[in-house]
């Protein structure tokens, strides 16, 4: 034992009186060379834990998990893997043209729990909309103002009455009929140009109902188009339900000449159909070719340019932003 460390100090005095400055760049080299693989050695186990790799070995192409992991939060990573199914839904998720991050996992739990195969653009309406059975009704937001909305799962209170309302004059209903101000205006505009390019004449058969009328008109009529107390957009004073003097009956007035060319222009006055033939499946609603809502021009170009509901675009425009 002795003899070796005399050795190793023998070597050591040696090497170190010998001129090795020769040795400095390669041994410079060897230590960066070994630097360097420690480096990516971590590197390599830190992205083993993270979500992109993650993701990726669910079976999503590199590209796609890449992106999936950039936009969802680590909570969200977590819950999709958490998943543990390979049915990568969740990059088609994210290219849908109104996905809410927000709304991520409420999408893939639908998308678990459906068995009719819905398309995924649906999935994202009808969970944005609240149809996923995960909303409970809760009041109306008043403070949006004409884009208030009201439907199965937002109410009115039976105080809640608007401020601005005028009456429709003697040409434009049977009986008196009050809604917004804006509303008015907007319907005879609407009424004048039908009858230039079709010739027939737009009535409004029913406007503002208090939330004392709908009761009323709830126990009278078919449960399927009339919307319980407080549910109903006839309290906002925005909604009015049309038809013609030549077809005053409202299916009737849906398949006729007025009624298609009022579907087709009124945006340009501010108005919408409210509850649309194509999207009854989102809305929950029946199809109803007579009721039209106010939400302003611009809203109403939008929502007809985009062939989206109401209920859509306030929660991809209006919701969202909170
Ligand atoms: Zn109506």
């Amino acid at each position: 034992m002795q003899g070796t460390l005399q050795s190793i100090k023998h070597f050591i005095k040696e090497w170190t009186a010998r001129d090795n400055r020769w040795l400095a760049v390669p041994c410079t080299i060897a230590a960066l060379f070994v630097l360097l693989v420690l480096v990516k050695s971590c590197q390599g186990i830190v992205y083993l834990h993270s979500n992109e790799c993650r993701i990726y070995k669910l079976g999503y192409p590199i590209e796609q998990a890449r992106v999936l992991a950039a936009t969802l939060s680590d909570e969200q990573a977590d819950s999709l893997i958490a998943r543990q199914e390979h049915d990568t839904i969740a990059y088609p998720l994210l290219s849908e043209r109104y996905f809410i991050l927000d709304n991520f996992d409420r999408y893939l739990a639908f998308h678990k729990t459906d068995t009719t195969g819905i398309a995924i653009s649906d999935i994202v309406a009808l969970v944005n909309v609240g149809r996923d059975g995960k909303t409970i009704a809760a009041p109306c937001d008043t403070s949006k103002g004409l884009l208030m909305l009201v439907n199965g799962r937002h109410y009115l209170d039976e105080t809640y009455k608007p401020s601005d309302l005028a009456t429709f004059n003697k040409t434009c209903c049977y009986e008196d009929q009050k809604a917004l101000s804006v509303v008015v205006d907007a319907f005879v505009a609407l009424q004048q140009e039908c009858k230039k390019q079709t010739g027939a004449h737009l009535m409004v058969n029913s406007a503002y109902r208090s939330y004392a009328d709908q009761i009323g008109t709830y126990k009278r009529n078919d449960k399927r188009y009339v919307a319980t107390p407080g549910h109903s957009e006839h309290q906002t004073g925005l909604a009015i339900d049309v038809t013609s003097l030549q077809h005053p009956l409202k299916w009737e007035f849906g398949k006729s000449k007025e009624g298609v060319w009022m579907r087709e222009n009124c945006h340009r006055y501010g108005l919408i159909l409210r509850y649309p033939e194509k999207q009854s499946h989102i809305m929950g609603y029946s199809y109803e070719p007579w009721h039209m809502r106010y939400v302003g021009v611009e809203t109403a170009k939008r929502i007809h340019d985009e062939g989206i509901t109401f209920d859509e675009y306030y929660a991809f425009y209006l919701e969202r932003e909170k």
